[in-house]
């Protein structure tokens, strides 16, 4: 894969952050997997746990390297959050935990935000802004009861909700969440989709210089891309976004996006994997090379899965003395088959493309609804006033949420339609 960033290693300038966030969540998320599950009562919603870590270790906690305090939101509901998003408990930590290796993306976007990936690449570490911590705290009951009743939601999966002080005194609030894109497979494409198409561009040069750069709406409109998924998988689609989007609408949230993520068949993996922390997940080696006849989802052999969760679980064992629960006991590749379900991973993790006469097509589409915590809020209003005097005040990107969300259904409907549909729509407003 491409889209690596930088390792953090002892070397690297955050080293001592994502050693102090992955010991967190070991911690944290062990704890409450060894509990015996129960139902969820409204105070789980608010709770949250401080622990404090330092080199001799405590009465609660184990020693760490550092000196530094951490704190824990809702750990139940997000442990129920995690089971419904299919994720095996013992999976989750060894990705997060097992050794201190993440890679860091830097900030990709204006926010200020860090991204950092698991070291399989499966999850995203983002450090959020407080005001985004606070509306995932206030909206947390709705968000899981829509995950309930909409288990193939696009909106981002979160997994957990933390936040850690460091030995100086900086408080850096982060959730964890899905990686759309998948660690086996190259995608060629990005776009960033809000349905806007003010400052909506990526300059065509940057793209030449970094040809996997996120693209924009504007991009998207000048290739003339389709999102081909055929009459009936557009349906499920534009009718899980509808309900997503009005989730969001009522939570009051806006500055969200479609990502899209396009990985070309016919073009295959052409990279070479760069990155050694991922090459554990490649025990097949070079087939990256194979110019796309290659269409297995390459996983880990089950061996090999099946080595390391179960040295995952003696540790566990060693660790406490409560045991761990039954789910626990199930191997990756078991979930891996369970996510197949979820309509939008169905197709080697993806959403793949199919034409209007129900052919597969060559593409496989990765989708989700990302950047989902932006309060509408005094700040955007102050944006919406100073941006809506210079232009044209429908196509400005910080409208209010209830239009920012029709707006976005909007597009989505015009870019799922099929080649064909256009055309067609096209001459017929032409004839009119
Ligand atoms: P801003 O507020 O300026 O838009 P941000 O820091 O809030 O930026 P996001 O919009 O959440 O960042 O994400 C920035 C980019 O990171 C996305 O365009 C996408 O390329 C990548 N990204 C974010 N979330 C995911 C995800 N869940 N899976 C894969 N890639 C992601
Ligand atoms: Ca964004
Ligand atoms: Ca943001």
């Amino acid at each position: 894969r491409v889209i690596v960033g930088t390792k953090v290693d002892q070397n690297h300038v955050n080293w001592v952050t994502a050693y102090n966030m992955l010991t967190g969540i070991r911690f944290v998320v062990s704890r409450i997997n060894a509990k015996m599950d129960r139902e969820l009562t409204p105070a789980d919603f608010e709770a949250k746990h401080k622990f404090s870590f330092d080199i001799t270790g405590k009465e609660l906690t184990p020693s760490a390297k550092y000196d530094f305090k951490f704190k824990d939101y809702a750990p139940w509901v997000f442990r129920r959050l995690r089971a419904k998003f299919k994720l095996d408990p013992a999976d989750y930590l060894m990705s997060l935990t097992s050794k201190y290796i993440l890679s860091e993306l830097g900030s990709p976007g204006k926010s200020g935000s860090f991204f950092y990936f698991s070291r399989d690449y499966k999850y995203i570490i983002k450090t959020i802004h407080h005001s985004e911590h606070k509306l995932l705290r206030k909206i947390l009951p709705d968000y899981y009861k829509h995950v309930e009743n909409n288990p193939n939601t696009l909106i981002s999966q979160f997994y957990g909700l933390h936040r850690v002080k460091m030995a100086y005194g900086r408080k850096i609030h982060f959730v964890v969440m899905n990686n759309l894109f998948p660690p086996h497979r190259d995608i060629h494409q990005t776009f960033d989709l809000k349905g806007s198409t003010v400052g909506r561009d990526l300059r065509e040069e940057d793209l030449e210089r970094n040809p996997r750069a996120t693209m924009k709406d504007l991009n998207w409109l000048r290739r003339n891309r389709h999102l081909e998924e055929g009459p009936m998988k557009r349906e499920i689609f534009m009718a899980q976004l509808r309900r997503d989007v009005s989730l969001l609408q009522r939570l009051k949230i806006m500055d969200y996006s479609l990502l899209v993520g396009i990985h070309d068949l016919g073009r295959g993996n052409e990279e070479k994997l760069r990155d050694k922390t991922l090459q554990v997940f490649q025990p097949g080696g070079d087939r990256d090379d194979d110019p796309g006849t290659n269409l297995l989802i390459r996983t880990p052999s089950k061996l090999e899965s099946a080595r390391k969760a179960r040295e995952l679980r003696l540790t566990l064992k060693r660790e406490r003395p409560v045991p761990i629960q039954q789910t626990a006991a199930k191997m990756p590749d078991e979930i891996l088959d369970e996510r197949k379900n979820l309509v939008f991973y169905s197709d080697d993790g993806g959403f793949r493309a199919t034409h209007e006469n129900g052919q597969a097509g060559e593409e496989i589409y990765y989708l989700g609804i990302i950047d989902c915590l932006t309060p509408y809020g005094i700040v955007k209003k102050a944006e919406h006033f100073w941006k809506g005097l210079s232009h044209n005040r429908n196509q400005i990107s910080p409208i209010p949420p209830q239009q920012y969300g029709e707006r976005f259904i909007q597009f989505m409907e015009g870019i799922t339609m099929s080649k064909e549909e256009a055309e067609r729509l096209q001459q017929s407003r032409a004839n009119e």
